[in-house]
């Protein structure tokens, strides 16, 4: 079914939005969307005046326009019982999605705002964090609480009932990754000491750090971090990655050494278990290609398999350089765009897509597959395995669910390791149902 979008003003952010409708898998080829053409099974005018076709949908002209603006707010519409939610410059009383041919919001701006990570651009000072990015807090999901819900997702299931005439309720799909930050607890006398520099401000007794660090350096299979055989998943149904840190310089970076019995072990059991390996950037690799192309060929030259997925370290991730970044280093695909305080959707949408270049106003050819789920990051909530749990359930339909468990947080002798333990337990649940 093609569905002719009539506009006076065709620009490459609209086809953009288009085209990623048109590939979504839960469009799946129901309906095409283009623009200004001869023939079509319906016709829809996107614009304020035109009154020649019943179906209708307001134009915005703000975020089409400009890199970015101040003022947003979610309002929400309601379609079938469902909720949708709009990015608008004026705030709206409850209405309908869509009524006798209208549509009550420009969805089509909406849907750019998400997914471009628009408002990641031209940033103040007192926006950003300690590491020069956006305050989560700030973002235009968070701020409207709207991050639990994928809410052009949302929007996609109302247009295929519109357009495509089927109600869709497609079960979630999981995506199981893996950042592998360090391979062992216990990796000498730097990491002792900080070992030994918490328990003496936690009142332990150091020389019982040593007596552990002692009997697990002797013994790596032992080693707390080394839980890789219960990390790794056996089933074959999700997409499994893993993606390993190669070094760095910065403080936030860790080095291991690509002979270490641990990490054969890891990359051993990945390769079996029919993992896709990748390379997890460095932390001041967010705009050096030169870092990630290098961090990249001595992990390739180390498991003999050509690597084009990665996710950056700390997300460190910026919209207008790393994808270019990633792409000159050869990566193809990358899952960085997520939360590392919060659970849920940073882009609206769990499924992966293609990001927008703002330096040439076209469609990027990086992947992004959005990061929904990062154990560290429940850590930070009231209730980690209560909101979890709940935030799941939410999202069993009409999604998809990139989650990241590291092998560092399955520990299962402290509390948080224990919780996070028992998240993995409920997403294996889902995976296996
Ligand atoms: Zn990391």
């Amino acid at each position: 079914m093609i569905v002719n979008v009539i506009t006076e003003k065709e620009s490459n952010r609209l086809a953009y939005v288009c085209d990623f409708i048109n590939r979504h898998p839960l469009n799946d080829g129901l309906f095409v969307l283009k623009t200004n053409v001869e023939k079509a099974d319906l016709a829809i005018a996107y614009s304020n005046t035109d009154k020649s076709v019943y179906h209708k949908i307001p134009v915005q002209s703000i975020l089409f326009q400009y890199k970015y603006f101040e003022t947003a707010f979610a309002n929400e519409y309601s379609f079938h019982n469902q909720k949708i939610f709009s990015v608008e410059t004026a705030r709206k009383e409850k209405q309908e999605f869509y009524k006798n041919g209208v549509f009550g919001f420009d969805f089509f701006e909406t849907i750019f705002f998400h997914l471009s990570r628009v408002e990641e651009l031209e940033l103040e000072e007192h926006q950003l964090n300690d590491r020069g990015q956006i305050r989560e807090e700030e973002l235009f999901v968070i701020k409207n609480q709207i991050h639990r819900f994928p809410v052009v997702d949302q929007i996609i299931v109302g247009l295929v009932q519109i357009f495509g005439n089927q109600k869709v309720q497609l079960k979630t799909k999981w995506s199981v990754t893996h950042d592998i930050d360090y391979i062992e607890r216990f990796s000498g006398a730097k990491s002792f000491f900080k070992a030994s520099v918490r328990a003496i401000m936690d009142f332990k007794n150091p020389l019982s750090v040593w007596q552990s660090y002692s009997s697990k350096k002797a013994n790596p299979s032992l080693d707390p971090y080394n839980s890789f055989n219960r990390l790794l998943l056996t089933s074959g149904t999700p997409t499994k990655e893993i993606y390993f840190l190669m070094g760095g310089e910065h403080v936030y970076d860790n080095q291991y050494s690509l002979d270490h019995p641990i990490f054969l072990e890891a990359i051993h059991i990945a390769k079996e278990r029919g993992y896709k390996i990748g390379i997890h950037p460095s932390y001041l690799s967010w705009d050096k290609s030169k870092i990630i192309k290098s961090e990249k060929e001595r992990l390739e030259n180390n498991i003999g398999q050509t690597i084009d997925i990665s996710r950056q370290h700390y997300l460190h991730f910026d919209i207008l350089k790393t994808p270019n970044a990633l792409l000159e280093s050869g990566i193809k695909e990358d899952s960085s765009i997520g939360f590392t305080k919060e659970i849920g959707f940073r882009a609206g949408t769990g499924f992966p897509y293609f990001l927008y270049d703002f330096n040439t106003e076209k469609k990027s050819a990086l992947l992004e597959k959005p990061l929904v789920f990062m154990d560290s990051a429940a850590l930070h909530l009231e209730k980690p395995l209560e909101e979890t749990t709940e935030f799941f359930n939410l999202n069993k339909y009409n999604t998809q669910m990139t989650v990241n468990i590291h092998n560092s947080r399955l520990v299962q002798t402290t509390f948080e390791g224990k919780l996070v333990n028992k998240i993995y337990k409920v997403i294996k649940g889902y995976i296996d149902s």
